[in-house]
């Protein structure tokens, strides 16, 4: 399938990955919108958040994003978990940002 996420997980595109585990991978964003810009993104091809059916996947990528922000030291400092869906993606693969410092009075 040529969806570049894929090709990630399949190790067919080198991306040195900041966490991984059987189900999950989580790799920097090639555009970062703040210092720290992780995507954590199942290593299965799923087109997008409506299309998740297995509610164990949600637990895996939420459980690794609170992981993310505790080991980038975010508790305090200000995230975003975003995911973006319905079109509004550009990679067709679910994914989660988790982006941060975030300033409170930020809006996007
Ligand atoms: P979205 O609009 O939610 O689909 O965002 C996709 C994100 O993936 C964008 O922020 C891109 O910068 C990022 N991205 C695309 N290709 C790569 C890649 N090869 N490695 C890391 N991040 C990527
Ligand atoms: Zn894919």
């Amino acid at each position: 399938m040529d969806c570049i996420f894929c090709k990630i997980a399949r190790r067919e595109i080198p991306k040195e990955f900041t966490y991984e585990d059987a189900d999950v991978m989580v790799f920097p964003d090639i555009h970062p919108v703040r210092s720290v810009h992780l995507l954590i993104v199942p290593k299965q091809h799923v087109s997008e958040f409506l299309t998740v059916s297995d509610p164990v996947l949600f637990q895996k990528l939420f459980t690794v994003a609170q992981k993310m922000i505790r080991e980038k030291g975010l508790e305090d400092k200000g995230y975003r978990v975003t995911i973006n869906g319905g079109g509004a993606q550009v990679v067709q693969h679910l994914h989660v940002h988790l982006s941060g410092p975030l300033n409170k009075t930020a809006i996007i």
